[in-house]
């Protein structure tokens, strides 16, 4: 109003001048009504003229692409093109700001560890996360405004995505069949769908395995238990001479020893996967683990092999020694079960040239097939199960042996041939073992 009003004031004040001058002029030529007349309209035409030169300058600009400023001017024009800018800036700024928070937001899902895909009320892909591609064997960008199920066409999948009851998730195979999915669908928006995706077979194959234990276990329990009641009816039910007393109980003994033996080392591996690591700063003297072990090894031969030792006593090992010695006396144990009477033992220690070292047990004894070599640390593994279970085994001392080389640091380095023998080496990192000198200097400079 105020633009108006000053607007009008100025042609007012124009055409007031012009008629004045032309009024002036017309006196001086007695000419007075016809002179003021043609100043007024001549006044008039330039202030039209001049209004709409400054009005198309402002609407070449907001025809143009909006990019440079406004075109500069006072009056009414002016403070409409500075108007007309200000809003058009401030809703660029607006929509710069919410372009930012999408990218943001759609950058945090990208960082899921989990797949995320969007789909339109078509199920056509609006925007999917890489984890969500990876899952689904899709392409982000490719695939964008694609039907899913055209792309994706795994069955449990389109019948769950079409089926409209999503409140369970899902679980099928990858499209490679590689992996295991599990999917969780959830409708948003008008008919919308957010797809949740999470590779699950880690998880499975854990379960999996955890199903295969308890399975083993109950297995190994049920057989001595099996064989004891037999017994334990036949005594009862039965006038046994002295004789076949004594043998029935050496064979109960047996099975007793056999479940002892197993939920022994059941436990040990409990432990060993409950417990933290051993610290890397409690020295012990190797050779106080290898030199008991030995010993236990000669008592269970009683002779009927050669063990020899060798070495360690210039070493220190930064560990647990229950650990080392449970783990070497598996190995020492299985040494004397897989290797003939008169074969020959050796337990080493081999410092490496990498600073670590390793604790060795090779034995001449009955060697291994290669093709069992990769699967001997699972748990209840045997190559030949009787001979292991008559000859005491459990099943489980090499997975304790893998366990305690991993809690160290270290791993397990197992070589044998069939009809050969083998040697079982638990390699140890230079960080957990030092010769006896460098302790005695620590100790000094302490
Ligand atoms: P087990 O109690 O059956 O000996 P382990 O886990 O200690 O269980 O060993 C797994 C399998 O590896 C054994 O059943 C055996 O077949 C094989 N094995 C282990 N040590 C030796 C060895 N020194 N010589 C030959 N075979 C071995």
């Amino acid at each position: 109003m105020g633009w108006w009003l000053s607007r009008t004031m100025t042609a007012l004040v124009v055409v007031v001048l012009v008629a004045g001058i032309a009024a002036l002029f017309g006196v001086l030529m007695q000419e007075a009504v016809p002179a003021m007349a043609l100043g007024g309209l001549l006044a008039m035409g330039a202030l039209v003229l001049r209004d709409s030169l400054r009005g198309q300058g402002l609407m070449n600009w907001l025809r143009g692409p909006l990019q440079t400023a406004a075109p500069r001017d006072t009056g009414f024009w002016g403070e409409l093109a500075y108007r007309t800018e200000k809003a058009l800036r401030s809703r660029e700024q607006a929509l710069r700001q919410e372009q930012e928070q999408l990218s943001q937001f759609l950058s945090a899902i990208e960082a899921s560890p989990n797949g995320v895909m969007m789909l339109d009320g078509n199920d056509q892909i609006e925007w999917c996360n890489s984890v969500g591609a990876e899952h689904f064997g899709l392409d982000p960008q490719r695939d964008r405004r694609q039907r899913v199920t055209n792309l994706v066409r795994m069955p449990a999948f389109v019948a769950h995505l079409q089926g409209n009851r999503y409140d369970e998730a899902v679980v099928f195979p990858g499209p490679l069949g590689r992996t295991t999915l599990s999917v969780l669908v959830r409708p948003y928006g008008n008919g919308m769908k957010l797809v949740l995706s999470q590779d699950i077979t880690e998880r499975e194959r854990t379960e999996a395995m955890r199903r295969d234990f308890v399975a083993n276990v109950s297995h190994e329990i049920r057989t001595p238990l099996t064989v004891l009641a037999g017994f334990v009816e036949t005594m009862a039910g039965l006038a046994l001479t002295e004789v076949e007393r004594q043998r029935v109980l050496s064979l109960m003994q047996q099975q007793t020893d056999r479940m002892q033996a197993l939920v022994g080392d059941l436990l040990t591996l409990a432990k060993l996967e409950g417990s933290p690591r051993p610290g890397a700063d409690r020295w012990l003297p190797v050779a106080t683990v290898m030199r008991k072990a030995h010993a236990d090894a000669l008592a269970l031969s009683a002779g009927r092999h050669r063990i020899e030792i060798e070495g360690g006593d210039d070493a220190e090992v930064a560990g647990s020694e229950p650990e080392l010695y449970s783990a070497v006396g598996n190995l020492l144990n299985n040494a004397v079960r897989y290797t003939p009477d008169g074969g020959l033992i050796q337990l080493r220690w081999i410092w490496r040239t990498d600073g670590g070292a390793a604790l060795e047990v090779k034995d001449g004894g009955i060697g291994i097939a290669r093709e069992h070599l990769p699967r001997l640390t699972e748990r209840f593994y045997r190559v030949d199960g009787s001979r292991s279970r008559d000859t005491g085994g459990t099943g489980l001392g090499l997975s304790i042996v893998k366990h305690v080389a991993q809690r160290h640091g270290g791993e397990i380095d197992i070589q044998s041939e069939l009809g050969h023998g083998s040697s079982f080496r638990l390699v140890l990192p230079a960080l957990r073992v030092r010769p006896s000198h460098m302790a005695a200097a620590a100790t000094a400079m302490a």
